[in-house]
């Protein structure tokens, strides 16, 4: 990334993204493209809702963690009649209460349901293609927009095969890059609904972007370097394979809560089912605080965990294992947290370090 730049308008750019395209096609699995904008995941949140409703739509929201929540306050801001599922936190999304709420809306003002794949606040990942079946089961004709930030590149997420409608995802986790890059994938009735969508948009209008893109442009002043990134983490996906990729964030999951059982820490989780691969959410035992613990980590190790987001602030911390990681690296992470525990007085019940690398070993036959 760290060379200089070229010309956002000339031949080598466009070919460079004509690239990309194809690329992005492949890992979200997405025919009628993925739209690039600069900005971080959030931006594309705001891009999905206004290119596809007009202002008063109803929008579903299922909310079982901080950043469902996030979305769902963002249709609310942006002026979208938000019905909420308040649902468990520990618990992945339950297809039946979103088909029975589609059931009651008789007059068809839901027209966008909201899921997040992976919930990287509580570590819990849904079943999209249940939820849309879900919705099908129901005859309702709403659209499926998908959260996949911190799923893509780590788990298994299909946006056509699955029926979803909208897709929005980030460069900064499962692809590896700094953030600054925002995806939207679509699917043919995400483009019908926004030929129809009266919202008022500029920046994330759809229809601008897309016709630049069809040519190999944006419609604005790209941030080149990150795509110069992007082509490389797109050519990383591809050399390792998207179920490499896949296996290898389930084997740091796995060694993960392995080490979690043997210090004692129960999963935020509660569904064996729905365990991320993405990131593994603890709980803090007894009256211990998250937040004292994590500094600690920072202060002796230079370890930084991820913190209880929302009303899980100081009750829980986050150990990722996502992207661009290895066998070592969370060896060395889980270590870190060993010790934290240790130097933080929190009683360990055993090494979890030690199970942990029984994992890494007997699965290491590729890194
Ligand atoms: C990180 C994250 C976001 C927010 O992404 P930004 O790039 O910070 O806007 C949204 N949803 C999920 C699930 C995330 O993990």
């Amino acid at each position: 990334m760290d060379r200089p730049l070229i010309d956002h308008r000339g031949p080598e750019f466009a070919e460079m993204m004509s690239g990309i395209f194809a690329g992005l096609r492949e890992v979200f699995d997405a025919e009628a493209g993925v739209m690039v904008f600069p900005s971080s995941a959030t931006g594309c949140w705001e891009s999905a809702l206004v290119n596809t409703l007009s202002p008063g739509d109803g929008v579903l929201l299922y909310d079982n963690g901080f950043f469902a929540r996030k979305w769902g306050q963002m249709a609310h801001d942006l002026g979208f009649a938000v019905q909420v599922i308040d649902a468990d936190w520990r618990q992945s999304v339950d297809d039946a209460l979103i088909a029975e709420r589609l059931e009651g809306d008789a007059s068809r003002e839901i027209r966008a349901v909201l899921v997040v794949h992976n919930e990287t606040s509580t570590g819990v990942t849904s079943d999209i293609p249940a939820v849309r079946a879900a919705i099908d089961s129901t005859g309702h004709d709403t659209l499926l927009m998908v959260d996949t930030v911190s799923s893509l590149g780590a788990t298994e997420f299909k946006h056509d095969a699955w029926g979803v409608d909208v897709t929005v995802c980030g460069s900064q986790k499962g692809l590896m890059l700094p953030p600054g890059l925002g995806f939207c994938a679509v699917s043919e009735r995400a483009l019908e609904a926004n030929a129809a969508a009266a919202s008022p948009r500029a920046y994330w209008d759809w229809s601008d972007m897309r016709a630049m893109n069809e040519v190999g442009f944006f419609p604005s002043t790209p941030p080149t370097g990150l795509l110069f990134g992007l082509v490389e983490a797109l050519a990383m996906v591809r050399e390792e394979g998207l179920g490499g990729v896949f296996a290898r964030h389930a084997r740091f999951a796995a060694a993960t809560r392995r080490a979690a059982a043997a210090w004692g820490l129960e999963n935020y989780c509660a569904d064996a089912s729905a365990f991320s691969n993405s990131g593994t959410t603890l709980m803090m035992p007894g009256s211990a605080g998250g937040d004292a613990f994590r500094a600690e980590c920072l202060r002796r190790f230079d370890l930084v965990l991820g913190g209880g987001l929302g009303p899980l602030k100081d009750r829980v911390f986050r150990i990722g294992h996502l992207g661009d990681f290895n066998a070592l690296m969370l060896a060395g992470t889980l270590a870190g947290v060993e010790m934290g525990l240790r130097a933080s007085g929190v009683p360990v019940q055993e090494s979890g370090v030690e199970v942990a690398m029984d994992v890494l070993l007997e699965t290491s036959e590729s890194k």
